[in-house]
């Protein structure tokens, strides 16, 4: 879509939004919420000078964070919804919204192969987790959570919030479970749910769901998916050959719950995570009674089986309209755009695996890739201020400037996979990039080129 044809939509959202708000009586809006035309000029254009000072996220240049703008078609379909400002808390605060949030949550509990599900949307991946591991409390209470130390951090606060015990089990070198440390710990606690990481968020790494199952199974253990991250990467392990572990996503139907965050690879705004259960009796759990708003419909209100109480429907609307210009399919809507981001990730591998500057610290399993400069001592020390130091110049340079990330890990793990790297530091900062934009596969090569002329220098 071009500005122009932008721009045509989002005043159609405004015009149409104009034009529906005629159904009932006309009336005047009060002096009080007035501004004035100058007032307004001022704020706004204050306000683009403080956003001028942001980082390009849509730009091919940013390889940096999971971050990236929203697909205009999430715009438009938010904006419209935004108007009416629909609240899924329950049907009376958004009754057309639920709907579209009901088909929404059935696209994505399909695609994660599940027969029976319950779900919603949520404000994010913490709070889709946060949700699922009370669920997981309540079925399971006196017994503890078990994460990996490659875990996103909120996991060990989530269990803090909800006063539950909890075991880290040990992650290897390349950031998945620790099969060996898992089992010892299965035996030894009294572990009630497992989470596991669908994509974890330093490295991308999956964890082995096909050991982990036969394990949970003998234990007794709920297993909890986090694949806040990886979830949707689902789609490419039905392309013939897969193009991820279909030994791991075609398993995720049996988890007992999943998190998936559509802001993060479903291009949508900020404010939409999701929590699925493969049981839909859960929603016993949910029972409460609110006197304020239940009134229109016996029907159920999503706003039962939310942890929330307010949530936005425009989120589900965006959702809904992005869903149908790009379906949960391999190979075309969506399932391509990933397809795309994930052969960048192996492009760059395969780049990084020719160079004499750069190294890449273990293979992408998504689309995130981790490197670091090949210096001369291969101290820690020294891998971690080349890293500083390449950052900081190619995204403080006058021009042609490249967003990265960094990465600090624990040095003896950088030494399992380096056994040649000398530790003299308590951690070893990386480099790390997420290739969110498909457009990134034109421009995989010169970036390469880039960052290794700079690498070059600090090695
Ligand atoms: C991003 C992420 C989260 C947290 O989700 P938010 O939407 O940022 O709150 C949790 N787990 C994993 C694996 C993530 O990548």
């Amino acid at each position: 879509m071009d500005t122009k044809e932008f721009k045509n939509f989002i005043i159609k959202a405004v015009d149409n939004n104009f034009k529906w708000s005629k159904n009932w009586e006309n009336f005047k809006f009060d002096d009080s919420i007035k501004i004035s035309k100058t007032e307004t000029k001022k704020i706004i254009a204050d306000l683009q000078n403080k956003l001028n000072n942001s980082y390009p996220f849509f730009h091919p240049s940013y390889m940096g964070q999971m971050i990236t703008p929203p697909h205009p078609i999430a715009i438009i379909s938010y904006l419209m919804a935004l108007q009416i400002n629909p609240n899924n808390h329950a049907l009376d605060g958004g009754p057309a919204t639920t709907e579209l949030e009901i088909e929404v949550i059935k696209e994505l509990s399909k695609m994660f192969g599940y027969k029976t599900w319950l779900g919603h949307l949520t404000a994010s991946g913490t709070i889709a987790n946060l949700e699922a591991l009370w669920i997981a409390r309540e079925i399971n209470p006196k017994k503890k959570i078990a994460f990996s130390t490659e875990s996103h951090y909120s996991h060990k606060r989530i269990c803090q919030l909800l006063r539950v015990p909890f075991v880290e089990i040990k992650s290897n070198q390349n950031g998945k479970i620790d099969l060996e440390d898992l089992k010892t710990k299965l035996k030894y606690n009294s572990i009630g749910t497992l989470v596991i990481n669908i994509g974890t968020t330093g490295f991308g790494a999956l964890d082995n769901l096909k050991e982990i199952i036969p394990l949970a199974k003998i234990y007794n253990v709920r297993l909890h998916a986090d694949a806040a991250y990886g979830g949707f990467f689902k789609l490419l392990s039905k392309i013939n050959p897969p193009e991820v572990d279909s030994n791991i996503f075609d398993l995720l139907n049996k988890c007992d719950s999943v998190v998936i965050d559509p802001h993060k690879r479903g291009l949508q705004p900020y404010g939409c995570g999701c929590v699925i259960y493969r049981d839909n009796k859960v929603g016993k759990f949910f029972k409460h009674d609110s006197p304020y708003t239940y009134f229109t419909s016996q029907d159920v209100h999503l706003g039962e089986l939310t942890f929330e109480c307010s949530r936005s429907g425009a989120a589900a609307a965006s959702l809904w309209a992005t869903l149908k210009a790009f379906p949960l399919e391999p190979n075309f809507g969506l399932g391509k755009i990933l397809s795309q981001t994930r052969s960048c990730a192996l492009k760059w591998d395969k780049l990084i695996n020719k160079s004499d500057v750069l190294n890449s610290l273990v293979k992408p399993e998504l689309d995130i890739v981790t490197y670091y400069a090949r210096t001369k001592y291969f101290a820690t020390s020294q891998i971690s201020n080349s890293s500083e130091n390449i950052f900081n110049e190619l995204m403080n340079r006058p021009k042609n400037k490249i967003y990265l990330a960094k990465y600090k890990i624990d040095p003896r793990k950088f030494k399992l996979l380096n056994p040649k790297a000398k530790i003299d530091s308590k951690e070893v900062t990386i480099l790390r990039s997420v290739f969110m934009k498909p457009e990134h596969n034109i421009y995989v090569q010169g970036l390469f080129n880039q960052i290794e002329a700079v690498a070059q220098k600090y090695i």
